[in-house]
């Protein structure tokens, strides 16, 4: 087995107007508290390659993945090891608006299409990086529970606090990347914060990295409805000591495990559902999203089963509420594997995936109440048609 990995970043320059993403409108950046990142890991079995990218964005559309699938088509080294390519954002909320919602008012686009379309080779570029040089590895995984850092605002019964975790080593059994994903917006600093930031993940991986003078790579989970940080003050000290406690955390739970090379697998499962959210509808109207219907009104995306040897890995195109997350990692387990995780917003973000049984529209979607989540997702369809794709690759 072979690993290989590269970053870049991704912040962009303050001369121009950043709208922040997440929360409401003409949020204006005024400055860097850290960078925002892309991340690739690659790794190869010698049949199968797979290319794993998180990006520091609120999302990243099913269009501007293939975007970037089809300028590395036309790599050589890209078309010679003919990976699978997951690219999922980690959900920052105080990066700049990559999908539309988030601009100077209700009306206007808050994309900077300029930079927008500047990043897009420099992932491309890291993707191709990250292929290029790879190095024999093993991989440790497993997960561990961290109570007391998330909660859930929209069910607080409900809550998933398992963080999934790998650790890629050298022959000589040192680090090389080591992988981490939790179930959690990454949204310490909310809605007042002028400062760009990748938020708990940007200092886990600091942490992380310090510690095992390695890369880090952070993917967000199910971390839908509403997998919140449990803060009081919203501050970048309540950030750090979130990311801090989950870097440690994980480490010591992957500290002393055995490493082997295993063998890789990835399948996909193409996925319809129907978009029937009126606030989707006017946003398409209004110009501020691509729309992205066929002629019978729905939306086309898919789901992904990641198997590492025994860690087995779902991606979904959005932000999938925990119940489900729960539900799927206990059919992961029961389907064989040794440890089960999600990837969220992987090739995709269509907002929240709920079960279909507590999907419940408001009246007034501009008011929803509990239901704040309905009015972020396509529609009541999106939830089963996740679920039965992933059943179908089980
Ligand atoms: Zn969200």
């Amino acid at each position: 087995m072979k690993i290989g990995y590269a970053q870049t970043v991704l912040t962009p320059a303050l001369d121009r107007p950043v709208f922040l993403a997440g929360f409401g409108n003409n949020r204006r950046a005024e400055n860097i508290h850290d960078d925002l990142f892309a991340r690739v890991l690659s790794i190869s079995d010698g049949s199968t390659t797979l290319v794993l990218c998180a990006l520091d964005l609120i999302g990243f559309f099913q269009v501007d993945v293939q975007a970037i699938l089809k300028m590395l088509a036309s790599d050589q080294v890209f078309k010679q090891a003919n990976p699978h390519v997951v690219i999922a954002s980690t959900h920052t909320h105080h990066g700049p608006d990559t999908m539309g919602l988030w601009g100077p008012d209700q009306k206007t686009r808050g994309v900077d299409e300029e930079w927008l379309n500047l990043i897009k080779p420099r992932i491309v570029t890291t993707i191709l990086t990250a292929l290029a040089d790879m190095r024999t590895a093993r991989v440790r995984f497993t997960s561990v529970h961290v109570p007391g850092v998330a909660k859930n605002a929209r069910n607080p019964e409900i809550v998933d606090d398992e963080l999934t975790l790998a650790q890629f080593v050298a022959e000589d059994g040192n680090p090389l990347v080591t992988l981490f994903d939790f179930p959690c917006h990454p949204e310490v600093l909310w809605d007042h914060n002028p400062s760009i930031t990748a938020d708990y993940p940007g200092f886990l991986r600091a942490e992380v990295e310090k510690i095992t003078a390695a890369p880090c790579i952070f993917f967000s989970g199910a971390l839908g409805g509403m997998m919140t940080p449990d803060v009081r003050d919203h501050s970048f000290d309540e950030s750090q000591v979130m990311g801090t406690r989950l870097a440690q955390e994980g480490l010591r739970a992957l500290a002393g495990l055995a490493a082997e090379p295993v063998m890789i697998q990835y399948q996909t499962k193409i996925i319809k559902a129907r978009l029937t959210n009126i606030l989707y509808k006017l946003a398409f109207i209004r110009k501020l999203l691509p729309d992205i219907r066929d002629k019978a009104g729905r939306v086309t995306s898919q789901v992904g089963l990641l198997r590492i040897g025994g860690l087995w890995l779902v991606t979904v195109p959005g932000e999938m509420l925990p119940k489900l997350g729960l539900a799927v990692k206990q059919d992961l387990l029961k389907a064989g594997a040794q440890v089960a995780g999600v990837i969220g917003l992987a090739n995709d973000e269509l907002g929240y995936i709920l079960p279909a049984e507590d999907f419940k529209y408001p009246w007034n979607p501009f008011n929803p109440g509990n239901h704040y989540e309905e009015t972020n997702s396509i529609g009541k369809e999106i939830g089963p048609s996740v679920m039965a794709g992933i059943g179908s690759l089980l």
